[in-house]
């Protein structure tokens, strides 16, 4: 046991950093391979996915773009579903090779309401690219073309993730206790 605490909770390592950048080498390595050619775009979701979207990048050796945005959840004036609108994407993404990267895939919801309005722009194509998936947890279907790993339903910080603000800076990745 390696136990931490963060604010109130305690958690307990789950993936050490080796494991985690192994895993990132074999992604990027399907990368680099699926993408050969082309100049993929890489759309990183702030701010969880900072940290796997820049070890990610340093292992590509293809020819490729990243640009980083925020996910803004608001309820429509008449809609009772929540509309998810994106701060901070400039590109264009027409005929694109799209990668969103995001750090993990709990319910699906955030990504299965944010999608529609990247496909409206008309990328040449659009894949998912996550670290983290909680298969049990998903609730809204979703295609997940790159996973590091699929967990267990059980709340993780750590490289990247937080609690309340804190856990970013972790090198590993912990599950709460
Ligand atoms: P979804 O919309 O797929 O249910 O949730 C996605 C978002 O919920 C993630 O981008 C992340 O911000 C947050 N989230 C879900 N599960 C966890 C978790 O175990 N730990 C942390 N830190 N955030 C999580």
């Amino acid at each position: 046991m390696a136990l931490i605490n963060v604010h109130d909770k305690s958690f307990d390592i789950y993936l050490s950093e080796e494991k985690i950048q192994r895993r990132i080498k074999e992604i990027a390595n399907d990368i680099n391979k699926d993408y050969k050619g082309k100049r993929p775009l890489f759309i990183a979701i702030l701010n969880g996915a900072f940290m796997f979207a820049s070890d990610l990048f340093k292992s590509l050796d293809i020819e490729a773009e990243l640009c980083f945005i925020k996910l803004a959840s608001y309820k429509g004036m008449k809609s009772t579903g929540n509309v998810i609108t994106s701060i901070g994407l400039e590109v264009d993404l027409y005929d694109k090779e799209v990668i969103i990267v995001e750090d993990i895939v709990d319910t699906g919801k955030t990504l299965h309401n944010f999608l529609p309005k990247l496909i409206h722009q008309q990328p040449k194509s659009l894949k998912i690219a996550t670290l983290l998936y909680k298969s049990d947890a998903i609730a809204f279907p979703l295609h997940l073309d790159y996973v590091g790993f699929d967990i267990p339903d059980k709340f993780v910080v750590g490289y990247g993730l937080d609690y309340d603000g804190l856990g970013r800076n972790l090198k590993e990745i912990y599950q709460v206790v």
